[in-house]
């Protein structure tokens, strides 16, 4: 059986002890395994206070961020690849505090319109970062998850594919993929394909949510076609939902 998560903003706004505290009282009520905590500001995280409320609730800790420009490792600028560095390693270590064996999202660049294509120099940034974090994620246990996102969000990768080509590119590491069928509806033919490209061995987290991130059931995404591919491929790994529609 796949552990079931869900995304902590689908029910709050911010990751205050407070906040973290009620939603997972909800989150465990409700009856889901995972709680996904995107790391809105990882410095802020009180983790002493919140790996203590994930075990009170007996919820699994996940944790997710988006980089943004100015932590953009995918950039050609050295001072914000740093910074992104930083963030990232930052990161880490929260996820490894709370007690969370999975660190996904994007990760890979920023989480951003972009008006032109990646280039090679940032690209290799990006690639050179993720392998150092990856061999810091490994010692502790900690996979990392690469989001495929689409186009409006990066220009590293947007479908499952590039992902591929990414995670090849990065050379022997235990690197993961994260797909999400938000996403997938924008860039990939259908569901099947993109899930049976990535494999079981690489698929590290999946995200479904509807196409408009709102009420499940109430738009297009063929989740019949989605879980039997994740099915057909014996994904073991967590299954978290995302919504940002109150
Ligand atoms: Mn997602």
């Amino acid at each position: 059986m796949n552990k079931i998560g869900v995304h902590a903003l689908t029910f709050i706004g911010d990751i205050e002890n407070q906040s973290i505290e009620k939603c997972l009282s909800q989150v465990a009520k409700i009856g889901y395994d995972v709680m996904e905590l995107p790391l809105l500001n990882p410095d802020a995280l009180d983790t002493r206070f919140v790996s203590k409320a994930y075990e009170k609730f007996n919820i699994e800790p996940t944790v997710s961020l988006g980089l943004s420009y100015k932590t953009d490792i995918a950039s050609e600028d050295q001072d914000r690849v740093k910074l992104g560095r930083e963030l990232l390693f930052k990161a880490l270590e929260k996820t490894i505090d709370v007690g969370s064996s999975n660190l996904c999202g994007v990760i890979h660049s920023a989480l951003q319109k972009n008006d032109a294509p990646k280039t090679k120099l940032g690209y290799e940034n990006s690639l050179s970062v993720i392998r150092d974090l990856a061999k810091k994620a490994e010692q502790n246990n900690v996979t990392l998850s690469l989001e495929v996102v689409n186009r409006y969000e990066t220009n590293i990768m947007n479908t499952a594919e590039e992902a591929m080509d990414y995670i090849n590119d990065l050379g022997d590491t235990n690197v993961k993929v994260h797909l999400d069928t938000y996403h997938m509806n924008i860039e990939e033919n259908n569901y099947s394909e993109p899930i049976k490209k990535i494999g079981k061995d690489k698929l590290g987290m999946f995200h479904f949510g509807e196409n408009h991130r709102g009420y499940l059931g109430s738009g297009h995404i063929n989740f019949e076609e989605t879980f039997k591919s994740l099915k057909e491929i014996n994904y073991s790994g967590i299954i978290t939902f995302e919504s940002f529609s109150s």
